[in-house]
């Protein structure tokens, strides 16, 4: 399905071109570019024969059946900010973007926002946040990526350790099929049971079960002013042990952490006075009134001291506590200019979170690669970032091993291959190692029910030649 046959007429684009909005048909090699990647820069980013920079959800319709009558694959496509490669054009595909489609709703009666799916995950937030609401969810990438990106890949955040992510905000949908039909999936009811979970099934399917052309996402009220905790500690396993024990006591709104080489590019990048000898940086928040909030910092702050933090410094300042969670967020972005990388995004039952940084480290060693960790760390959920030289051939191979290594001992451990960038094309391999078979066969039966010809993001979480 849907790449090039070398020799072969291309599809006829007239009848689309027809069917769409003058402007919305881009078949210009040059303007197509930078809609063949997305920040996972998979070399084998193929040309698509045409990008349909959709205007509402007809758009999306004309396109889905124009490629299902030509048998040309279909990639939806967001920010382009995704990091497994679930974007990357193939050759002769169409693309299927949304960044033209940004209308934002709020219903203050209902606590719900209706978004357009290219409307960025920031805009929602700030349309909420001017009626006084709140919609969590908060990847690192919020300023950057989608709420359709979001919702396909079920995405998560800094904030999720307490509110959770995508899935838990997701109240309905417009999702186009893969006949090009349009559905509506739920509404703004807190409770509903008629019928099975379909909005759950298509949040986190990555563009492979339909294309989302509406999203109704749950509002809640205004986060408190959270107080901020950042803890350096001299040893890896002081600050994990933290981890874990400040999560069987407290319940944070925020628990992430940054490894040496993460401490480091970061300060690199920002000059911020990050203590560059520390192994490792927490970052905590407790979002809870006062005087409870600074009791649970406290507490936290006691935690640190008892695994023998180098330092923990606490703030209600929220200019201080911002530049701090902005640091954090930058991580994947300070330390891109190290080298090419392979982004992972394994995770854990939180328990075993130690057993999967020494292994890492362990893994770094012994292929002999720069691997740095930056993690979700109240989740369980790391990103093990391999860092490599794509001109040196050893090196990459080496790399390469290492990530596949980095799956298998998070597998090993109980634990997932992603926890909230999706399977995309590059951990496409190991999705089965996770499942097992039975569970495999299962996904690959809905997949076929509901995209028979296989034009929805083909080589994306499944193997196409299954
Ligand atoms: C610096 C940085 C930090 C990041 N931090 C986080 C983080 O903390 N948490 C996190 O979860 N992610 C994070 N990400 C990854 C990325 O931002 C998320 O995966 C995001 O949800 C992708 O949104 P997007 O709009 O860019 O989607 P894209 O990259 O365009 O697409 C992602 C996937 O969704 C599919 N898709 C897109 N739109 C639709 C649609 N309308 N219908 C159906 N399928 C669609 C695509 O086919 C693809 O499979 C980070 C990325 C970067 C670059």
């Amino acid at each position: 399905m849907t790449t090039a046959t070398p020799g072969a007429a291309p599809p006829d684009l007239g009848a689309l071109a027809a069917a769409l909005p003058e402007g919305a048909l881009v078949a210009d090699a040059d303007r197509m570019d930078k809609y063949r990647w997305d920040r996972a820069h998979d070399p084998a980013a193929g040309m698509p024969l045409a990008v349909v920079r959709a205007t509402c959800t007809e758009d999306v319709q004309a396109a889905v059946r124009w490629a299902a009558a030509s048998g040309v694959g279909v990639i939806p496509r967001g920010a382009g900010t995704g990091l497994s490669g679930g974007a990357t054009a193939q050759a002769g595909c169409l693309v299927v973007s949304t960044e033209r489609m940004t209308a934002i709703e709020i219903d203050t009666a209902t606590r719900t926002a209706t978004a357009e799916p290219g409307a960025l995950n920031i805009a929602v937030k700030r349309a909420a946040a001017e009626q006084g609401l709140w919609y969590p969810p908060d990847p690192s990438s919020y300023e950057i990526c989608s709420i359709g990106g979001n919702v396909a890949t079920n995405a998560g955040g800094l904030c999720c350790v307490k509110y959770g992510v995508t899935t838990d905000y997701v109240l309905g949908l417009t999702v186009v099929l893969a006949d090009g039909t349009a559905v509506e999936l739920g509404g703004p009811r807190l409770k509903d049971a008629a019928g099975l979970s379909l909005t759950k099934l298509f949040v986190g399917s990555e563009g492979t079960l339909g294309i989302v052309t509406r999203v109704l996402l749950r509002l809640v009220p205004a986060q408190r002013a959270p107080s901020t905790l950042v803890a350096t500690f001299g040893s890896l396993d002081d600050a994990i042990d933290t981890v874990v024990e400040v999560s069987r006591r407290l319940r944070p709104s925020m628990l992430e952490l940054m490894d040496r080489a993460s401490i480091n590019a970061t300060e690199d990048a920002l000059r911020m006075g990050l203590d560059r000898d520390a192994e490792a940086l927490l970052l905590m928040q407790s979002d809870e009134p006062a005087p409870r909030g600074a009791a649970e910092i406290a507490e936290m702050a006691a935690v640190c001291e008892a695994h023998r933090a180098r330092e923990v410094v606490t703030t209600d300042d929220p200019e201080e506590a911002a530049a701090f969670v902005a640091a954090r967020r930058m991580v994947i972005t300070a330390i891109e200019p190290l080298g090419s990388l392979l982004l992972e995004d394994v995770g854990v039952p939180l328990p075993r979170l130690g057993e999967l940084v020494r292994g890492i480290e362990k893994i770094a060693a012994a292929r002999d690669v720069l691997i740095a960790v930056v993690a979700h760390a109240g989740d369980g959920n790391t990103h093990p970032l391999v860092v490599y030289d794509a001109a040196d051939v050893d090196q990459t191979a080496r790399a390469s091993a290492a990530y596949a290594d980095i799956m298998a001992l998070g597998i090993s451990l109980g634990g997932t291959i992603t926890g909230e960038h999706g399977v995309g094309r590059l951990k496409r391999p190991w999705l089965g190692d996770q499942l097992g078979p039975d569970a495999l066969a299962l996904n690959r039966r809905i997949k076929d029910a509901l995209d028979p010809q296989g034009i929805l993001n083909p080589g994306a979480v499944f193997d196409p030649a299954d």
